[in-house]
C-alpha cells in the first residue's frame, strides 16, 4: 500500500468548507477564500484511495442532508476493525 497515493478530506480552518488534498501535500490554498493552509495542522475527516472517491465525499459534505450517511458509513468501518 502506497500512502502517497491516498487523499485525505479535511475542511478549510477560516472559512469551513470542505476540499481533498494529497496525503505528501505540505500546504495548500483553500478553493473558496484562498487562505494558504498549513495542512498538517487541520483535522482529518476521511481517507479516500482515489482523487475520485475523494470527490465524492467532498461533495457529500457540502450537503448538510447527505453528511449522516457518510458518519454512519465510517462507523461501520470502525466496528469491523474492532
Ligand atoms: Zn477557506
Amino acid at each position: 500500500m502506497r500512502a502517497q497515493r491516498c487523499y485525505l478530506i479535511t475542511r478549510c480552518e477560516n472559512c469551513k468548507i470542505p476540499f481533498y488534498f494529497k496525503a505528501l501535500q505540505k500546504t495548500k490554498r483553500c478553493p473558496n477564500c484562498n487562505k494558504l493552509l498549513i495542512l498538517s495542522k487541520l483535522n482529518i475527516l476521511y481517507k479516500a484511495d482515489s482523487a475520485e472517491e475523494a470527490l465524492r465525499i467532498v461533495l457529500k459534505l457540502k450537503q448538510p442532508d447527505e453528511s449522516i450517511g457518510i458518519i454512519e458509513a465510517s462507523k461501520i468501518i470502525r466496528d469491523e476493525e474492532f
